[in-house]
């Protein structure tokens, strides 16, 4: 994005939340000529300090990331470049399948994708985002917006310690949890849960899942042999289970991260929602008895030293905006996605890019429905596609034995031919989910938008 100099309508915009969602946008905003303030409710200490596992920087990420002044840097400099998946048979451990990042699938793909701890990230945006003079103030918990009725009036940010600020409008970065929901949900009379023109997903929905993620230091796991292994591997591996699949990988020098993704069984007490790391519960007995089938997985819980199990609890907004247009959400707050799945931070810088293109173009306030009907037309559409394809995935991987799971494994066995041929019917079926949802380009849709519908503004 070309930084705007003199644009004739200067909105100040408060960003809740700061982190990924929260500081791209607000890099994105100023490079858009806009003024703006982040709030965190978290102290700089809290993220300096998080233990959390790891980010997946999807191939598309990988490309939009060149808009981010340093990031291709931070990304050869502590990125663990993704080589690709190797699937195994949960319970036996054997190797299925594996999908490889060949020179013609990244060139399908358009890069590679990487694994980066969430912290490098973090720490990176914040950098930016202080070098370009965003003021960012921590231990801002907001709890109230008091928007204004047209949009060209002001509206009023309150904090839980009664603090105020004014702004022209609000952006929501705040998460899963995001106090904007409740403002959302609020205004509209019918289910808004249910998206107006959603295509019926052919696999069980995102709120029969559950996900756990676990941090394992690598000193520990170089201690015992039957894991040792794993840390010489450079491959997102994958234990595919009955109702239950486990994917991990080295995130940096010291953690391996894994997640586990589970079917719910009935109501489960230990799960929050969220990225709370202060709230963050380890799995309760009865969620390991659930899936304590597999032995391996097992040892591996007790070797971590952060575990913290996350229950779906998505809404499908049908809009991103409230009905004043004077909030709107990004990331995780706006996202019926998987949690811990493989394209939420993907998702989240996308807003961010598509939200400050379209407010770049901006010549009045007046104007600010007709940008956010863009945004909202755009991020539907493409959170939708991306939470289809993962439910898809959750499906292959999990299936139960049966005919279904022998067909699956007889497709992917294809894929360990000795000679490298593979047959190329295989690997485009193999391929093609990750190769479609891969080659969004946030950029060109932003643009094509503007050519169909910018000159009604
Ligand atoms: C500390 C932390 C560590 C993470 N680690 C990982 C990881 O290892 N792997 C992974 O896949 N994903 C991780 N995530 C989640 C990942 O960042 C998101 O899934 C994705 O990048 C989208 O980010 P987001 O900014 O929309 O949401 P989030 O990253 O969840 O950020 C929301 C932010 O809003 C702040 N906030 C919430 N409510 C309020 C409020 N009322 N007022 C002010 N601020 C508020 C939160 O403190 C948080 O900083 C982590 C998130 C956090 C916050």
């Amino acid at each position: 994005m070309t930084p705007k100099e003199n644009l004739s309508c200067v909105l100040t915009f408060v960003i809740v939340g700061g982190s990924i969602a929260g500081l791209s946008t607000a890099y994105f905003m100023t490079q858009s000529g806009h003024k703006v303030i982040i709030l965190e409710k978290q102290d700089k200490q809290y993220f300096l300090t998080q233990k959390s596992t790891g980010l997946r920087i999807s191939p598309n990420l990988t490309l939009l990331l060149h808009e981010i002044p340093g990031m291709d840097g931070l990304l050869s400099k502590k990125g663990i470049p993704s080589t690709g998946f190797a699937l195994h048979q949960g319970e036996t451990f054997e190797l299925i399948g594996q999908m490889i990042y060949s020179k013609n699938i990244i060139s399908d793909l358009g890069s590679i994708g990487y694994r980066i701890s969430y912290i490098d990230i973090w720490r990176h945006l914040y950098n930016l985002c202080a070098s370009h003079s965003i003021e960012i103030m921590f231990g801002f918990e907001v709890d109230q917006v008091v928007c204004g009725v047209d949009s060209i009036d002001q509206t009023k940010v309150l904090s839980t310690l009664k603090q105020e600020i004014d702004c022209d409008m609000v952006i929501a970065a705040d998460g899963h949890n995001s106090f904007a929901h409740r403002i959302i949900l609020s205004e509209s009379d019918d289910d808004v849960s249910i998206e107006d023109d959603v295509e019926i997903s052919h696999f069980p929905e995102l709120d029969n899942w559950n996900t756990c993620r676990l941090s394992i230091p690598t000193k520990v796991m170089q201690e015992d042999p039957d894991f040792s292994i794993l840390l010489q591997s450079p491959w997102w591996m994958t234990w595919m289970c009955n109702g239950c699949a486990y994917a991990g990988g080295l995130e940096g020098i010291d953690q391996y991260g894994l997640n586990i993704y589970y079917a719910k069984k009935g109501h489960s007490t230990s799960c929050n929602v969220g990225w709370d790391l202060q709230k963050c519960k380890p799995m309760s007995v009865e969620e390991i008895n659930s899936i304590k089938r597999e032995p391996c997985l097992q040892k591996l819980l007790k070797l971590a030293n952060f575990c913290s199990s996350t229950s779906q609890n998505p809404i499908k907004f049908s809009s991103y905006t409230d009905v004043t247009n004077h909030l709107v959400l990004v990331g995780d707050a706006a996202h019926a996605a998987l949690v811990n799945g493989f394209y939420n931070t993907s998702l989240a810088v996308e807003d961010a890019f598509v939200l400050g293109s379209l407010f770049s173009k901006i010549k009045s306030a007046r104007q600010i429905p007709h940008i956010l009907t863009g945004y909202n037309d755009l991020r539907k559409k493409r959170a939708k596609m991306i939470r289809n394809v993962e439910l898809g995935v959750m499906n292959m991987w999990t299936l139960a034995p049966g005919p279904q799971r022998d067909a699956r494994n007889q497709a992917l066995s294809q894929t360990l031919c000795v000679d490298d041929h593979v047959d190329d019917v295989v690997l485009a079926q193999l391929w093609h989910d990750h190769i479609s949802t891969c080659s969004y380009n946030a950029k060109d849709a932003v643009e094509e938008w503007w050519h169909n519908w910018g000159t009604f503004m």
